[in-house]
């Protein structure tokens, strides 16, 4: 039963890395302000890139509208030259007007868009100066921090180490299937029997499952909880 003994050295290493990992990320409040800071700059930088990005396809969209709008207008000026009957030309004067309406107003929103575009860039160059300066402080300080918990960090990392190593003496199903147990389990993915129970989820194991648990032949789960099982 080499697999029972590896899946309960991974799951007690898990459970040392969660509680360091735990402490590690138990920020003192002059980091944990910063690291709010950071994210709220972060958050608005992204959403303020995606309002840029549409307000420049929109140009992009207007801009070609404009130079339509313009051979348009060039059309009817020209016409306007070339037309000497009276009627004709009262006619071609008309359309000039209109073609001038109609360039105005592609032209209107599309200096609205420009002028976006000029504010929504200024205010990311701002976010992201705050940005960097709070990500700073937050790395020097952070530094420290870890550095008095050069302990933890350390173990962490010879946890992390462990972990890869049992991980290896297991099949890459056995790996996943792990995971994705403790993932959806709290964490728990191996657990031990108590009085006749599986301590994962608390049901009653039936009598031929604890039998074969005394035996030792095979790796056996919790009908309940599929949580992999070992008696004390
Ligand atoms: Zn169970």
């Amino acid at each position: 039963m080499e697999t029972l003994t590896t899946l309960r050295e991974l799951q007690a290493t898990l459970d040392y890395l969660a509680t360091i990992q735990r402490e590690l990320s138990a920020l003192p409040p002059d980091l944990a302000s910063l690291d709010t800071r950071v994210k709220a700059a972060e958050k608005q930088i992204a959403e303020k890139t995606k309002a840029l990005d549409m307000a420049k396809a929109q140009i992009l969209v207007k801009s070609k509208e404009l130079t339509q709008a313009q051979k348009d207008e060039d059309r009817a000026r020209a016409a306007v030259k070339t037309t000497s009957q009276k009627v004709h030309y009262t006619a071609a004067i008309r359309e000039l007007d209109e073609k001038e309406r109609l360039k105005a107003s592609v032209s209107k929103p599309l200096k609205a868009l420009e002028t976006t575009v000029q504010t929504l860039e200024a205010a990311l160059a701002l976010l992201e100066t705050e940005r960097v300066a709070a990500q700073a402080q937050f790395d020097e300080l952070h530094a420290i921090f870890l550095e008095e918990h050069a302990n933890q960090v350390e173990a962490r990392k010879q946890l992390t180490a462990k972990r890869s190593k049992l991980e290896a003496k297991l099949t890459s199903a056995e790996v996943a299937r792990f995971h994705r147990l403790a993932g959806a389990r709290q964490g728990r993915a191996v657990v031990m029997v108590e009085n006749g129970a599986c301590s994962g989820c608390n049901v009653k194991l039936r009598g031929p499952i604890l039998f074969q648990l005394k035996e030792g032949k095979t790796l056996l789960t919790c009908e309940s909880c599929q949580r992999t099982l070992f008696l004390p």
